[in-house]
């Protein structure tokens, strides 16, 4: 078969492991996961795969993902992580379960789901301090009152979302108010609520270091399973695969070059003056990959090639001592807004990964150009 570039090569087993693992982890102490698809555009053989790891729930921010792995086949409880307001009946057709902060938009889905014969299923957003999504913690008596006061809503949670916005970090005072939140509106409304959805990939070290999870049992995860990060400091989670995602580009100059510019200088590509050093002549490639495509600041290459600067559609290298030929291929591991965009690119083609091939293992992981057998990718 033929194997394209650019490519995203995404192993499977990697991510159904990075999965497990953090269900086993979490659930220890009672939480349960709720997969986040959103950066991988609700792929659905990613999503199964989580599935496949222990995820409870696939939650994603974009309706139309959510169509497209039902579409699949796919077979969870759907969450939706940022209501559309506009978009409320195919919410309530296709999504279970919604995140919600606002009273119009709950009662535009009690009427769709009224119309559709059905109950739509919110977990209330509550505001702790990072300042994007959430109703403040004194609103939040009278916003659940007027909730269940529509007919077609069934209010199963609370949650709320740190670290996002504001970079605010997850810890035991943030947590304990979501808890005594849940309690308070317990107390006053007897909902028998069974999510309070703590955080995302952001809460592992409050989760390592807490005496007490709490009434918080569920974290919703995109990084941590697909990236094998927690996202306050950026660390690898022991134990989790962090290159389940490559990004393989091909050659398409390489010569010696000055690194300095002849000519006057007035703007590059995007409107900038840029300034050079001059380091003399050196080894520069180009590769097949540019501004549309990818985050050029999110590439990391495996094997040391510096990025000296990049146009819409192209990026120039120096190659150092790699000794880069036209043809070859360069990889490059990524963070989440590389991942977020390559996965989004209409030009990189998603190549999965379904097994371990022994000659995956051989090339290893600070191999930067490799040749690829065809047949190691089915
Ligand atoms: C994107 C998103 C998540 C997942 O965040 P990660 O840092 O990738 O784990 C969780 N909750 C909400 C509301 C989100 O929008």
């Amino acid at each position: 078969m033929k194997i394209f570039l650019p490519r995203i090569e995404i192993s499977l087993p990697q991510i159904r492991d990075n999965a497990r693992m953090l269900s086993e982890l979490y659930g220890k102490k009672g939480i349960s996961i709720m997969g986040v698809s959103k950066a991988v555009l609700g792929e659905p053989s990613i999503v199964r795969a989580m599935i496949q790891g222990g995820a409870r729930f696939i939650a994603d921010s974009r309706i139309e993902n959510i169509e497209k792995m039902k579409a699949a086949g796919i077979t969870t409880q759907f969450v939706l992580l940022r209501t559309p307001l506009s978009q409320a009946e195919s919410v309530v057709r296709s999504a279970d379960i919604s995140l919600n902060t606002e009273i119009e938009t709950l009662k535009k889905l009690s009427y769709y789901a009224k119309a559709g014969n059905k109950n739509h299923q919110v977990i209330v957003m509550v505001e702790l301090g990072d300042l994007r999504e959430g109703v403040l913690p004194l609103d939040l008596s009278e916003f659940i009152r007027q909730a269940i006061s529509l007919s077609h809503i069934k209010i199963v949670g609370i949650g709320c979302n740190l670290a996002c916005y504001g970079g605010v970090k997850p810890a035991d005072k943030n947590m304990h108010e979501l808890s005594e939140l849940f309690d308070i509106i317990e107390n006053e409304f007897h909902l028998g609520l069974t999510i309070i959805s703590g955080g995302n990939s952001a809460n592992y070290e409050w989760y390592r270091s807490t005496q007490d999870v709490g009434k918080i049992n569920n974290f919703r995860l995109g990084e941590s399973i697909l990236l094998g990060l927690e996202t306050v400091n950026r660390k690898t989670i022991p134990g989790l695969h962090t290159d389940a995602f490559k990004l393989v580009a091909e050659v398409i100059e390489s010569k010696k070059k000055p690194s300095f510019p002849f000519g006057d200088i007035g703007q590059d590509a995007f409107g900038n003056v840029p300034v050079f050093q001059d380091k003399g002549i050196h080894q520069r490639v180009i590769i097949a990959l540019g501004k549309q495509d990818i985050l050029v600041s999110s590439l990391k290459s495996n094997n040391s090639l510096e990025i000296l600067g990049s146009s819409s559609d192209h990026i120039i290298l120096n190659s150092k001592n790699n000794n880069l030929k036209v043809g070859d291929e360069v990889n490059f591991s990524l963070d989440y807004g590389g991942l977020l965009a390559a996965m989004t690119s209409p030009f990189i083609k998603k190549h999965f990964i379904s097994s371990v091939h022994p000659e995956i293992g051989k090339f290893g992981r600070d191999q930067g150009a490799r040749k690829i057998l065809p047949q190691a990718y089915g």
